[in-house]
This record gives structure tokens, C-alpha cells and sequence, in this order.
């Protein structure tokens, strides 16, 4: 496992790359290197199966060009964020060694997603104690970073977007990989479920006047060291 500037932790395959996707490519071509870690294999689900959503979760993949990617194998639709699962998810850190966390927004109507939320924030405190169980050395990710994969209409304020402009055809093709999950028996009239992502991502980019972004959300405060990179 290779020490990683981030990991994207995510409920479901698919949940990385629609909340984070652009972002992903971003850093990527800044040169970072970038995991993520499903919690769970998404399935079932009306279209899917654990061999196909295996099979796009690796397209996806491809075209984001992670340095690693890896699935917890935790319960679909009964993830819980119990001792159990903090544990295994704590291991994890301390092996990744991310420097950053992007971890999906803590209110949700699907409760995959709120025990995600929560299991992120316990796991990356257990992952910096000593004197435990846990393999490898203790680790603490410096940051926490939400991202917005969330089944209720949300608007929270984020705290920064991110201009993806220059990765949006990258991110939605990386979407498009689960077929399954937005184009197999979903209407593709008035707007397929893809257009409406796509739609999703202009809106963001509306606000900071780019043509594509993706909001974030942190609970501290965000410190920079520059105001170049202000858009
Ligand atoms: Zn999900």
C-alpha cells in the first residue's frame, strides 16, 4: 500500500466520483497521489450486481488514474459505524498514510451515507492512538475534507469549490463507466440522470465564476498560504 497525499473514502463505488471526481483529475495532474477506499461493494441495486459494479468501479477507475484503490468489505445498505468498522477503517489509515481525507457530507438521507460520514470522522481519531490492537504505526490525516454525494435536495454552504473545468468531460465519462446505476432503466427525458449531474457541476462553477465545480465543506477553518490560486 503506498503512502497517499489523499484518500476519497466512500459509502459506495460511485459516491468518489460524483462528489469528487473533477477533483480527483485535478490533483492528479498536479501530480498528487490519490486513493480511494469503498466501504462497501453497492450492492444490490435494481440494475447492478457485485461482477458488473466490479467491472465499472475498474473502468472508473481507470479513467481517474488512481494510485490505488481498494474496498473495505463492509455491508451494503446496513453499513454501520460500530467498533468493528472504525477498526478495520483506522487499519486502513495507518497504512495509506493519507495527508488528507475527503469524506462524504454527514447529513444524508441514504444511512450508508451518514454511518460513512461518521465512521470516517472516528476512524481517523483512532488511527493516531498508541498502546491498541491496531496494526502499523499510529497516523493522524492532517485534514478532513466533505464532499457532497447526498440523496436529499442539500444546499449547505460549502466552505471552498473547486474549478474542474479542465477535467468535467474526464469526470463525466468517468460516471457514465456505471451504467448501472444512471443510465440502465433511468429516463433519459426531460434530462438523464447524467445530464443532470453535469448540470449539477455548471451550477457550482456558476458560483465561482468557472464553467465547472465541485463544493466542499470543512468544519475548521481553511488556511492558504497565497491568494494566487483565487479564482
Ligand atoms: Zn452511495
Amino acid at each position: 500500500m503506498p503512502d497517499l497525499d489523499y484518500l476519497v473514502i466512500a459509502p459506495h463505488p460511485d459516491d468518489a466520483e460524483l462528489g469528487a471526481g473533477g477533483t480527483i483529475l485535478l490533483l492528479k495532474a498536479q501530480g498528487a497521489r490519490i486513493g480511494v477506499l469503498d466501504l462497501t461493494d453497492g450492492e444490490p441495486t435494481p440494475h447492478g450486481s457485485p461482477e458488473i459494479r466490479k467491472r465499472e468501479t475498474d473502468a472508473a477507475t481507470a479513467i481517474l488514474a488512481l494510485d490505488w484503490r481498494g474496498n473495505l468489505g463492509l455491508p451494503n445498505r446496513s453499513l454501520v459505524a460500530d467498533l468493528e468498522a472504525r477498526s478495520r477503517l483506522a487499519a486502513a489509515l495507518r497504512q495509506l498514510r493519507p495527508h488528507v481525507l475527503l469524506a462524504p457530507y454527514w447529513e444524508d438521507a441514504h444511512p450508508d451515507h451518514v454511518a460513512a460520514s461518521q465512521l470516517v470522522d472516528a476512524a481517523r481519531f483512532w488511527a493516531k492512538l498508541t498502546k491498541t490492537d491496531l496494526p502499523g504505526e499510529p497516523y493522524y490525516p492532517q485534514r478532513i475534507i466533505y464532499y457532497f454525494s447526498v440523496h436529499l435536495r442539500l444546499h449547505p454552504k460549502p466552505s471552498f469549490v473547486l474549478d474542474i473545468s479542465s477535467h468535467i468531460e474526464a469526470k463525466m465519462n468517468a460516471l457514465a463507466c456505471y451504467r448501472s446505476q444512471f443510465i440502465e432503466g433511468r429516463p433519459a427525458i426531460p434530462r438523464s440522470v447524467l445530464e443532470e449531474l453535469r448540470d449539477r457541476a455548471r451550477y457550482w462553477g456558476w458560483t465561482i465564476g468557472a464553467d465547472y465545480g465541485e463544493p466542499f465543506l470543512c468544519r475548521e477553518e481553511v488556511g492558504l498560504r497565497s491568494l494566487r490560486d483565487l479564482v
